[in-house]
């Protein structure tokens, strides 16, 4: 067991407790980087993590710790130095002298450290990426990218799909497969959120010539999930001008997305229009014998041994996404390997009890229309008023299907948490909904997205 395990691991049980933005903001770039008898080492980017997970998260990170490691552990000691050096090579001159990578104290640490060049996951590669029938078109749309880079049918490219789905794995897969061939070739792979960050820096420090250069120098460019590009900042702009830059100079750009091109509220239409031009493939849940495959390639390539009792009851309990699929394997090795046992299906049922419950847990109608407004980026006076312009109404009648369809409401319940309807509203909404995605694919998408989040938040 790494250390990089135990602390999935324990993340995996702080999450629960967690918001989804809380978890982000404070645990991100966060590592265990040693472990010395009584004490564990934490390290933190920076002063005001530190200071935040001791004052606010100190004991259920210790609880956790002595939970997967044992009860001699006593302290935890968080340190700030950068977990994952940035190795672009754009951010070596943003780097500033106080946050320096800290020196690695022994052999372990340095092994946690090391990162790939241009910061792709060496695991993240096609070997590594079972094929199911939840996502053969995007990986063969991936592969024939790889295989063939800037051809007009695949520029761009546009993965998209749920949470913990594989988006990132198989974008992270084609810059793997790209460095194979061509060691030389200069691949970007970053986040559209890091994106908009580089620019906004770009502009305060006065340096948008060595931005606009690092990034249309690119053979291939990799952008993480799209739908939060920044819509102010003239980020869109620019990010427009450096698509086609590169589309024209016949570079491949990929792009993935947590739904399609029309679907991402804030975006500009001539963006939208660009990112239509080449393919678009989705990516969807996996299906009962896919968990099975994910699981059991997971544990060949974890080392771990499971009977497949166990295995089937992880892939039945289990159904959201790939990177639950994998926490589960990860909480199971951290038991195993810190009680030095082997456990049954009893034990293992157990210890998955929390995560299973929360995959099942229902949401409430508050939480149901918060994430359809947030989803279609509208405000909740909006949605819940009197107005009836479509981009409100179809939104709504999207939430009267779901609390029908997801929460079991009742149709008056309905209409009086949707700013006190009427009840023939909201079950002429849920006919026609459900009508609608019949022939609508991309409604059934949106629709299964919404879903997603609902049940993986
Ligand atoms: P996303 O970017 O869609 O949120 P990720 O690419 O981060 O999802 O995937 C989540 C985890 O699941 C990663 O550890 C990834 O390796 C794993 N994973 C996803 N899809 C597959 C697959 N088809 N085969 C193997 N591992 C997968
Ligand atoms: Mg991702």
């Amino acid at each position: 067991m790494t250390n990089q395990q135990l602390w999935q691991a324990v993340l995996g049980e702080l999450e629960l407790n967690l918001s989804k933005a809380n978890f982000t903001t404070w645990f991100k770039n966060t590592a265990v980087s040693c472990i010395e008898e009584a004490k564990v080492l934490i390290s933190v980017p920076n002063t005001f993590t530190k200071a935040w997970l001791e004052k606010k998260y100190h004991q259920s990170i210790l609880k956790s710790l002595q939970n997967f490691v044992g009860p001699q552990i006593k302290e935890v000691v968080y340190r700030v130095e950068m977990v994952k050096p940035q190795t672009q090579k754009m951010e070596t001159a943003t780097v500033s002298s106080s946050s320096r990578v800290a020196e690695p104290r022994n052999e372990e640490c340095k092994k946690e450290s090391v990162q790939n060049k241009f910061g792709l996951n060496p695991k993240y590669t096609f070997a590594n990426f079972i094929i199911g029938k939840n996502n053969e078109l995007a990986h063969a749309a991936a592969q024939a990218v790889a295989n063939n880079p800037g051809k007009s049918t695949y520029n761009p490219l546009f993965i998209y799909g749920g949470v913990g789905l594989g988006k990132t794995h198989l974008l992270q897969a084609i810059g793997h497969s790209l460095l194979a061939a061509d060691s030389n070739k200069k691949i970007i792979y970053i986040t559209s959120e890091k994106f908009t960050n580089d620019y906004v820096q770009a502009i305060k420090g006065r340096t948008m010539e060595r931005f606009k250069q690092n990034y249309r120098s690119a053979d291939l460019l990799l952008i993480d999930d799209v739908q939060f590009m920044a819509a102010k900042d003239g980020t869109q702009q620019e990010f427009f001008h450096t698509f086609n830059d590169l589309h024209q100079s016949d570079k491949q750009i990929v792009m993935t997305s947590d739904r399609p091109p029309k679907a991402i509220p804030a975006l500009e239409q001539r963006l939208i229009s660009r990112f239509e031009w080449g393919m678009i493939a989705d990516i969807s849940q996996p299906d009962y014998e896919t968990r099975i495959a994910i699981l059991k390639a997971k544990c060949v390539e974890k080392e771990l041994v499971l009977d497949s009792d166990i295995i089937n009851y992880i892939a039945s309990a289990i159904q959201n996404n790939i990177r639950e699929l994998e926490g589960a394997l990860n909480k199971i090795i951290a038991h195993q390997q810190f009680q030095h046992v082997t456990l049954g299906l009893d034990l293992i049922k157990n210890i998955l009890l929390p995560q299973v419950a929360l995959g099942r847990k229902s949401a409430t109608p508050k939480q149901l229309i918060n994430f359809v407004a947030e989803f279609y980026d509208l405000k909740l006076e909006e949605l819940l008023g009197q107005s009836r312009e479509k981009r409100l109404a179809f939104p709504r009648q999207i939430i009267m299907y779901l609390m029908r369809k997801e929460l079991q409401s009742s149709y008056p319940a309905i209409g009086q948490e949707l700013g006190g309807r009427d009840h023939t509203t909201a079950m002429h909404a849920f006919e026609k909904i459900s009508n609608e995605i019949e022939t609508s694919d991309r409604l059934k998408q949106e629709i299964e997205q919404i879903k997603q989040r609902l049940y993986s938040n």
